[in-house]
């Protein structure tokens, strides 16, 4: 399995770094986890959008989803018009925010461009050779992480998340953890996020095998992320760099 960086920025794009996204290739298949703002440009590096097998979205905040506005164009009234619609996994809502934004008078043909499939706890969908389990966390909105298999390695993914149960859960004994880092929690109010030690923490707990730290947020440095993550867990820590690739397993 491979994990490739399109973008890891938080919460708005940067020259040369789009928000997050990444591209997963694994079993026979290729899954764009996360659409933000810049990663349908990068991702057009590595594939075609009709060759995924599927979209996977963490939560419908824009630094997350932005992107697939402008693929349902690409999809439908451009040159990546796919042999049927492409599978997209999201939070409840996903249809319904889509159309919102893209509808013009008449209704938007978003099923042309997407097959929606509303993520739920503990879902598990096959993709591409892969297996995807979803699980729901704590991002004081519907919120996912996912656990993907290919049989061979597996990946573990955060979203936006504070740390939690079902988070740990997903990341057991994962070969990689990609995990979010956006800094110190609020004053008052809930969490929301890990801060790096966070994610130093849900990896050690977890017993993944590396951790690649990402969405680290505009307070921190990523050298600085990456530092204090390793003062909490003592395997290989990374940081997830626009453009980098990271086979896993
Ligand atoms: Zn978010």
């Amino acid at each position: 399995m491979e994990l490739t960086v399109l973008g890891s920025a938080a919460p708005y794009p940067r020259p040369g770094i789009p928000c997050s996204g990444y591209l997963v290739t694994g079993g026979s298949g290729a899954l764009w986890l996360d659409a933000g703002p810049g990663t349908l440009a990068e991702l057009q590096r590595h594939a075609r959008l009709p060759e995924l097998d599927g979209i996977w979205i963490s939560h419908l905040h824009a630094d997350h989803c932005a992107d697939l506005l402008t693929a349902f164009y690409a999809l439908v009234y451009a040159d990546q018009a796919p042999s049927a619609p492409l599978p997209l996994y999201g939070p409840q809502g996903t249809a319904a925010r889509l159309e919102g934004f893209l509808s013009n008078a008449a209704r938007s043909p978003i099923e042309r461009a997407f097959e929606v499939r509303e993520l739920h706890d503990g879902q598990r969908v096959r993709l591409g050779g892969m297996e995807l389990e979803s699980r729901s966390v704590e991002h004081g909105m519907p919120g996912y992480a996912v656990r993907i298999d290919d049989g061979a390695a597996s990946l573990a993914y955060s979203g936006d998340s504070a740390p939690c149960a079902a988070l740990d859960d997903v990341a057991r004994g994962a070969d990689l953890l990609l995990c979010e880092a956006d800094g110190d929690p609020p004053a008052d109010g809930p969490r929301v996020h890990h801060s790096p030690e966070d994610a130093g923490r849900t990896a050690a707990r977890a017993g993944a095998g590396r951790l690649v730290v990402t969405h680290v947020g505009p307070f921190l440095r990523p050298e600085e992320a990456l530092g204090r993550a390793a003062s909490e867990y003592a395997g290989p820590v990374e940081h997830a760099d626009a453009g980098r690739a990271f086979s896993v397993g």
